[in-house]
């Protein structure tokens, strides 16, 4: 299943992003013309004789509304192959059995709480070495490339001090030291960024987050081209059956067809915020790949078609209170900004990342600033926002 060239005569490759995005994969149902794909439920497939099936035969397997999601988001990511997962961490999980034991990971810094916490307190024990690394400097990590390094893995931007890596860069170094490239693209998403493209190997996404889109469904992805490791994945999804269920693939199905315009307004609607904290004399630093003194802002440029709709931005010390003090109060003085954990639906959601999706990572490499705010901007009113982070903000006077 998720061999995108036999799920579907949907999917020619000239089509352009938007069109995939709601045709993908998605042929209307050949028994009854139903223009949206069902939510197939049988758990089993009737066979005419022993091993003669129209290509599913028990659902962990392979099931025909995970097999549209697979052929759709492969599409969006320029992938060969694309498999659907229970969760974002699942698919990581799935990912990482490409490896063999003692085979090191290289880790960015800056990563998601989860990756963190799978590959230190669950694959680590298991024997797979990792150190987190800073992968902004290429050339300090090129002098530094321990020799048992297999897989290096990357966010960008990541979550969440939004810092930016050049994923042709990582891509062009790891592949000369004979390791392979994953890219979490939950951030970006295919509309955003294509690392298959840049070079990088594996792509993998929490479709909790933009492609599903709307607070509904937690899913995960992977998509990629080689054909060897997609035997493995393939393999490992039936045999270790983290699959996506019917009904989460047809949320996401449901969700993806719309990405492309939701990016686009979260983009418009991160850059409003974006000015309204940059004025505001409670912020101290704004993190957010478009301004130009942002780390990473040339590789943003370079392989983004723009910068997203995760902002992050520091309080100051001030009011008489601590700078951590400050960020707890903003967090909890807005109102359309529901505090909320997760990222990447309509609604705009705002966090302290230190004591709630970070705080697996205290006092590790990846601790995150105590002072630290980040939003995930939805795709209401771009002047309600604005308006309502400066009245949480102002009330910290
Ligand atoms: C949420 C998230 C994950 C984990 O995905 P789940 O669907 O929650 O399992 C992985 N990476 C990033 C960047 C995320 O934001």
């Amino acid at each position: 299943m998720g061999d995108i060239e036999e799920q579907s005569s949907h999917t020619p490759g000239d089509w352009g992003f938007e069109t995939r995005a709601v045709h993908a994969g998605q042929d209307p149902d050949a028994a009854s013309g139903a223009v949206v794909t069902p939510i197939t439920l049988s758990t089993t497939f009737a066979q005419d004789g022993v091993g003669n099936h129209k290509g599913f035969e028990y659902s962990r397997s392979g099931n025909p509304t995970r097999a549209a999601l697979e052929a759709c988001v492969a599409s969006l990511e320029q992938a060969r192959h694309g498999f659907a997962f229970a969760s974002g961490l699942a698919a990581e999980d799935n990912v990482l059995r490409v490896l063999h034991q003692g085979d090191r990971i290289l880790l960015g810094n800056d990563a998601y709480g989860g990756t963190f916490r799978l590959i230190s307190k669950v694959w680590e024990p298991l024997g797979f070495p990792w150190s987190a690394v800073d992968l902004t400097d290429v050339d300090a990590l090129a002098a530094d490339w321990p020799a048992d390094t297999k897989m290096v893995w990357l966010e960008t931007p990541t979550n969440p001090l939004l810092t930016c890596i050049d994923i042709e860069a990582i891509a062009e170094l790891a592949h000369a030291r004979g390791a392979i490239v994953v890219v979490d693209n939950t951030f970006a998403t295919p509309y955003l960024q294509q690392p298959l493209t840049l070079g990088a190997d594996i792509v993998v996404h929490s479709a909790t987050k933009y492609l599903g889109g709307h607070s509904d469904v937690v899913g995960g992805f992977v998509a990629l081209n080689d054909d060897t490791l997609a035997d493995r994945i393939r393999f490992t999804q039936n045999a270790a059956g983290a699959i996506a269920a019917p009904f989460d693939c047809y949320l996401v199905l449901r969700g993806v067809k719309t990405l492309a315009v939701r990016m686009e307004r979260h983009c418009a609607n991160a850059r409003a915020v974006v000015d309204l904290l940059l004025g505001h004399p409670a912020v101290d630093r704004v993190l957010y790949p478009q301004l130009p003194d942002h780390p990473g802002h040339r590789a943003a440029a370079k392989q983004m078609r723009d910068f997203g709709g995760m902002v992050s931005f520091t309080l100051r010390d001030g009011y008489g209170r601590s700078a951590e003090a400050n960020a707890l109060e903003v967090v909890r003085h807005t109102e359309i900004f529901t505090l909320a954990e997760s990222l990447g639906a309509v609604e705009s959601l705002i966090e302290h990342p230190g004591q709630m999706t970070h705080a697996s990572a205290a006092g590790s490499p990846l601790q995150v600033p105590a002072a630290l705010v980040r939003l995930s901007v939805g795709i209401e009113s771009a002047a309600d926002l604005v308006a309502d982070l400066a009245q949480a903000l102002d009330r910290l006077r």
